[in-house]
């Protein structure tokens, strides 16, 4: 119910103004106020989800991938997340460095430590795939 600023009788919030006197229903007016500020949030966090994450980061989740196309058994591919956390560094040709660490299966199935050193570069369009352009074992 809404009770009315002006004549102060109730009537059905439903109403977009009191019957009794027609003053407006503020407590209408105020929901359709209130409407679009979640649906501006939502658009604001659709925004932000949808936007590709900061480049030094992609690069050590494409090395990975990268890495991974190259190991025996791929499946069993443990990165160790503190590498792949850390941002990679960018290189004078606008290529991206990083160093990761993992543990996967031998040809043998035992699980061995490996630790990569990649080198990757960007698409030139955003949301392009990445480039391998260096990838060397070092253990
Ligand atoms: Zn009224």
């Amino acid at each position: 119910m809404a009770i009315c600023g002006n004549c102060s009788k109730l009537y059905a919030d439903t109403y977009d103004k009191c019957p009794h006197c027609a003053e407006k229903n503020l407590k209408l007016k105020g929901c359709l106020i209130l409407i679009p500020v979640p649906i501006l949030a939502l658009i604001g966090i659709a925004y932000l989800a949808n936007r590709a994450p900061a480049p030094e980061i992609s690069a050590a989740t494409w090395c990975a991938a990268f890495i991974r196309q190259r190991l025996n058994d791929p499946a069993s591919a443990e990165f160790d997340p503190t590498s792949v956390n850390m941002p990679a560094s960018k290189n004078a040709d606008g290529s991206y460095t990083t160093l990761l660490e993992l543990r996967a299966n031998n040809a043998f199935g035992a699980k061995v430590k490996a630790q990569y050193l990649c080198t990757v570069t960007p698409g030139t369009r955003e949301r392009e795939a990445w480039r391998e352009v260096n990838i060397s074992q070092v253990y």
